[in-house]
């Protein structure tokens, strides 16, 4: 990438408004035209963050990060310049997005052995797969598509969607739709999980789930679709074990209320583990979080999946740990 693509594209986004779309707000004005505010790359109290609008620069005196937008965003979303960039770029991602999405939910009625696999995961109720928007991509048939709807196949090999060869990047995988990314699980013998470039975003659905008094935290989305499944729509997921700077941010937003860590109980451990450390960052920052011991070698969808019911889980809540 040359220096004066990345020059043009910080003029088109300059800092502060790209700072106000992901809902940073300046607590208070300082000389020059500079602002300061919380820190939205670490949990902080008093306002450390100075944004300087005209320098279009940033910098914490709590975390001691600084730099410009290109590098806010490596930051923020933990991606490397060539991904920031990407995210930056694409002013139709979000389209792009909302297309594929459409036709994915399409195919899954199309392709019985994309419902089978639902189905073996324990998901079965109609409203919640249409709920979380869960599509099939059964490969080679996305991008005749798209190119229908008036995309270039540039556009889809920005986006991630299809490779260097043109051929779709997504096959034989259930979709999960994210905030501005996809999640791929694969239904055969491929690498279980995909993503397209991109960071994962912020916790799923933390809109909705953030207003309850307790709020489940899983590793993957078809845990969180048992826990909907099952009544417990205060479920919410990381998209794995390590949550990013953003997501940690949204747990530690001030708001009272009881995150409980249902992480999988993996025979090596490294789920619990994972769980321990969260939950000591998480009370560092005074918030109350309990871990959830799930039965050996299970998570939470194949605790329900081998046919277990919600009050089994509200039992494993109420026996929650510190
Ligand atoms: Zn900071």
């Amino acid at each position: 990438m040359t220096w004066p693509a990345v020059d043009a594209l910080k003029q088109q986004i300059p800092l502060l408004e790209y700072l106000q779309s992901q809902n940073w707000k300046p607590v208070r004005r300082i000389s020059r035209g500079r602002l300061m505010g919380l820190c939205p790359l670490h949990a902080e109290q008093q306002p450390s963050f100075l944004v300087d609008p005209a320098k279009n620069l940033f910098y914490c005196y709590g975390c001691g990060r600084g730099g410009d937008l290109i590098r806010f965003v490596e930051l923020y979303f933990a991606v490397g310049f060539r991904d920031a960039m990407t995210l930056l770029r694409s002013p139709n991602r979000e389209s792009l997005l909302k297309d594929v999405v459409s036709f994915y939910q399409i195919q899954l009625h199309r392709h019985p052995e994309a419902a089978h696999y639902l189905l073996s995961r324990g998901l079965q109720q109609p409203q919640i797969i249409e709920e979380l928007a869960i599509g099939y991509a059964p490969g080679r048939c996305l991008r005749p598509w798209l190119t229908t709807l008036g995309y270039s196949l540039s556009d889809l090999q920005q986006a991630g969607l299809a490779n260097t060869a043109g051929y779709d990047t997504f096959s034989q995988r259930v979709v999960f739709p994210l905030e501005a990314n996809l999640y791929g699980r694969s239904i055969v013998n491929a690498p279980a999980h995909r993503f397209l470039p991109g960071a994962k975003g912020g916790l799923y659905a933390w809109g909705r789930v953030k207003q309850s008094p307790e709020v489940i935290l899983v590793e993957g989305l078809f845990d969180l679709a048992a826990l909907w499944q099952a009544g417990f729509r205060n479920a919410t997921c990381a998209i794995g074990s390590h949550l990013n700077a953003q997501q940690f941010q949204q747990l530690c937003d001030g708001v009272s209320r009881t995150v409980y860590l249902a992480f999988d109980s993996d025979v090596n451990g490294s789920g619990q583990q994972a769980a321990l450390q969260l939950s000591r960052r998480l009370l560092k920052e005074g918030v109350t979080v309990l871990r959830v011991e799930l039965p050996d070698g299970h998570d939470p969808n194949s605790f329900f999946a081998r046919g277990r019911e919600g009050r089994q889980f509200q039992r494993l809540l109420e026996e929650a740990v510190p």
